[in-house]
């Protein structure tokens, strides 16, 4: 970066917010790794680790994950030396408990959040977003069927690979994930502002005008 410290960044929204979009273009343009919680538990569970397994039985309802496997996981992912320039959070913090080991974590490494965007968007866009989500089943690339289709239906355009929806999005699950976002998550944006940290982002925009707007705020805090 810039001045030569490092660049933690977290991105604050609900589910369908387009936190994973944002995170995996900013993470290409800029060569820090995404950190994304939920890819990390999908990947245990495709492979059937041990963590797979205990993630999975939250996952499937839409409840967080206990917080001592996630937080453990998260500091063991950031100690990986791809993220000693930074990196970009996508999907955690997602309640106080984890922003506070966030802080102390960063603070471990001499660094801090200089900022937290918030992507915006009204509740009845996040239940379209979340109902037309298709991900890449090799890549984990995002495609949603209306508003950032594959070119060829069911195939990824990146590497080809299949297309599947997440059995969390089903509409009876993306529910509670949303009642759980209101109850332990969106206290977080209360928690960023009074630090002076929250910079709202207008989350209605197409994919390219949320990243302008990331890129804006990025810029005006200094960073790259
Ligand atoms: P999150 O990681 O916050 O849950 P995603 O990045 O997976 O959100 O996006 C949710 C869905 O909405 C995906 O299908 C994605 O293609 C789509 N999407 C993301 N950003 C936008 C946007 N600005 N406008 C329209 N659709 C979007
Ligand atoms: P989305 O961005 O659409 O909300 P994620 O992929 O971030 O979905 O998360 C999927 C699921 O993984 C969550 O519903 C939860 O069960 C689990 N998960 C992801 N991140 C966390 C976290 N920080 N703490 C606890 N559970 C998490
Ligand atoms: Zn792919």
């Amino acid at each position: 970066m810039d001045d030569g410290s490092p660049l933690f960044l977290v991105l604050l929204g609900a589910p369908g917010a387009g936190k994973g979009t944002q995170a995996r273009m900013l993470s290409e343009k800029w060569g820090i790794p995404q950190v994304s919680t939920g890819d990390i538990f999908r990947g245990n569970l495709e492979s059937e680790t041990e963590l797979g397994l205990l993630a999975k039985q939250y996952m499937e309802k839409g409840e967080l994950v206990p917080d001592e496997v996630t937080i453990g996981m998260v500091q063991e992912r950031l100690s990986h030396s791809d993220c000693a320039r930074g990196a970009i959070l996508d999907g955690f913090p997602r309640n106080i408990p984890q922003a506070r080991a966030l802080d102390d974590i960063l603070k471990e490494k001499g660094t801090s959040l200089r900022f937290v965007p918030y992507i915006k968007v009204s509740d009845e866009v996040l239940l379209a977003r979340l109902s037309g989500r298709w991900i890449c089943r090799q890549c984990g690339a995002v495609y949603h069927m209306l508003y950032n289709p594959p070119k060829v239906p069911g195939k990824c355009d990146i590497c080809g690979g299949e297309l599947y929806q997440r059995p969390d999005d089903r509409p009876e699950v993306a529910k509670n994930r949303l009642k759980v976002y209101f109850e332990q998550t969106a206290p977080l944006i209360e928690y960023y502002r009074q630090r002076g940290l929250l910079v709202e982002i207008d989350g209605e925009q197409e994919i390219e005008g949320v990243q302008v707007a990331l890129e804006a705020a990025i810029k005006s805090h200094d960073c790259p």
